[in-house]
């Protein structure tokens, strides 16, 4: 295929398939996409978990944490109020020791807005800061209720004047074990007072915590405005007021996702809940995964670079044996496919039969050509060769000579022997002819028993000679069975009037045809 040809097929073909190169590519990128993504998965999946459950665990923590310490200052208000309480039941009719214990431990105790002696019929003896309700009877139900248990007491958060408090109370009995009243303060929630600070002591980044009681009334809340609010559903407050203690993943309220710890203030039987939104747990874990992705495309950009260059390096030397597999006629195809670097076993493989082909391919010409430039009979050049040397001869300007041989009486050969036995002598003088003739020269049967001998670089005398040990040769070699057969010569060669092959041809037809007339058996060389 000319390679023009070549080159259009190859685009061709370039544009309407997809090459080899192009496959190794596409599935080494699915293979390294493929893997990367799983990695990033499962690395996400694990960093996930991991920081869930830590994030679970510390809430768990901190909700226990909150909750001890709110039992710590119950129990430490509950014994300093028990103090009171054995004080004032020794003396309770000394009214002077009722106030300086109430302003004492008012004044003491910076938690306690207000504190109270009541008796066991429910007037209230004493209340320190003082207030107008002295001498009266208390009315509220968390009051009333605290005075029946007669018991160690933290009631509900319920308002007074205006104001969201709990009441923690102790009972107050004379040294015989008659029941004489309580005493208790007041805590007030909804100023930065004393669970404030509890909580705020602990307080963890992105984690916050709040304190319900058994009613679900908000007792703590890091948002001030949300104390005092019930909370309807809440799988974590449920769990911690069943006294459990622990941690779970739970959706709040306005639907968000959150971690949550979670304990019993066990005293009060109020709820701790420490909780954190989930996303907010896991955006350390996003920046890492954004910042892992923007850390892998340069490496992944020189990695594509390098797999690039290996599936070139792959498909170069299948690419150039496709392109010399398209044309395996030129004589440059062998030393085309030996240069090409086949460093991998089917590369080697492939181009060592193309080179089998190309050998095989043009041995097949070679004999192809010479089976077109010779005559099957004699095996001598046949008329196209002798035309194609004559014409190469006048290209180059080379001068020749020509000598036109014709057999005498041929006719009667066939007409004697018949025409098997002519072909034999045929053969016979057609080798006697090539015999006599060098290197360089071209000897060619013209048609029938007529010859032509082409000697370049010849001057008409040594042509002359040459013709004549032609002639005598065979007029001296007897052929079986025909014996000895004579042959006319007509020699010519380049001159002023005979430039060309035609007018050389002629010439030494036209000598052949005098050879003939005078007698034959002879060469002429000159009119
Ligand atoms: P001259 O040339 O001396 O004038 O006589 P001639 O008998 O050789 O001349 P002619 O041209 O009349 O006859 C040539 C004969 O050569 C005729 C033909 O039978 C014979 N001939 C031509 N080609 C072949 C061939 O291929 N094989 C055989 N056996 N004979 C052939
Ligand atoms: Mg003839
Ligand atoms: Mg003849």
């Amino acid at each position: 295929m000319p390679s023009k040809e070549v080159e259009s097929f190859m685009s061709r073909i370039n544009a309407s398939w997809i090459g080899l190169r192009g496959l190794i590519l596409i599935f080494v990128l699915l293979a390294v996409l493929a893997t990367l993504c799983n990695s990033l998965f499962v690395a996400y999946g694990v960093q996930r978990d991991a920081l869930v459950h830590s994030a679970l665990e510390a809430n768990r923590a901190y909700a226990f944490k909150v909750a001890s310490s709110i039992d710590g200052f119950l129990r430490s208000v509950h014994e300093r109020l028990s103090y009171s309480s054995q004080l004032i039941g020794r003396e309770f009719l000394d009214r002077q020791l009722v106030k300086a214990e109430a302003i004492r431990l008012q004044t003491q105790d910076s938690e306690l807005d207000t504190v109270l002696v009541v008796d066991a019929g429910g007037t209230i003896l004493q209340s320190y800061p003082e207030t107008p309700e002295i001498g009266t009877k208390i009315s509220s139900g968390e009051l009333l209720q605290a005075l029946e248990q007669q018991r160690p007491m933290v009631s509900h958060a319920y308002m007074a004047g205006g104001k969201l408090i709990v009441f923690i109370s102790q009972p107050i009995f004379s040294p015989t074990g008659l029941y004489l009243g309580m005493i208790g303060g007041a805590v007030q929630l909804e100023q930065r007072g004393v669970m404030y600070s509890l909580m705020g002591e602990h307080q963890l980044g992105g984690t916050f915590a709040l304190v319900a009681d058994d009613n679900r009334r908000i007792l703590y809340h890091p948002e001030q405005q949300r104390i005092g609010e019930s909370i309807n559903f809440s799988a974590t407050v449920d769990a911690a007021l069943r006294g459990e203690h622990g941690h779970m993943q739970a959706i709040n309220f306005q639907g968000v996702p959150m971690l949550s710890g979670y304990a019993q203030v066990f005293d009060a039987h109020w709820a701790v809940i420490a909780q954190q939104p989930r996303d907010e747990a896991l955006a350390p874990l996003h920046k890492l995964m954004r910042d892992m992705l923007v850390k892998i495309v340069p490496a992944g950009a020189i990695g594509l670079l390098l797999i690039l260059l290996g599936a070139m390096f792959i498909t170069r030397p299948l690419r150039q044996l496709a392109r010399s597999a398209l044309d395996l006629s030129t004589p440059e195809s062998n030393a085309q496919l030996t240069h090409i670097k086949a460093w991998y076993v089917e590369a080697a493989a492939i181009r060592q039969a193309l080179l089998i082909s190309v050998q095989l391919l043009q041995q097949k010409i070679v004999t192809l050509n010479q089976a077109a430039d010779s005559d099957a009979l004699t095996g001598l050049a046949n008329r196209r060769a002798m035309d194609a040397a004559l014409k190469a001869l006048d290209e180059a300007g080379t001068p020749y000579a020509a000598l036109a041989l014709d057999i005498d009486r041929f006719k009667r050969v066939n007409d004697t022997f018949g025409h098997d036995i002519g072909d034999v002598a045929l053969r016979h003088i057609a080798q006697i002819i090539a015999g006599c003739s060098r290197t360089g020269d071209l000897a060619c049967r013209a048609g029938g028993e007529e010859f032509c001998l082409l000697l370049p670089d010849t001057s008409l005398e040594s042509a002359r000679d040459i013709a004549e040990r032609i002639r005598s040769l065979i007029a001296d070699t007897p052929i079986e069975p025909v014996g000895k057969l004579t042959i006319s010569i007509g020699v010519a060669c380049q001159g002023l009037d005979t430039p060309d092959a035609a007018s050389i041809l002629k010439r030494a037809d036209e000598r052949l045809y005098l050879a003939k007339q005078r007698g034959r058996n002879r060469v002429v060389a000159q009119d």
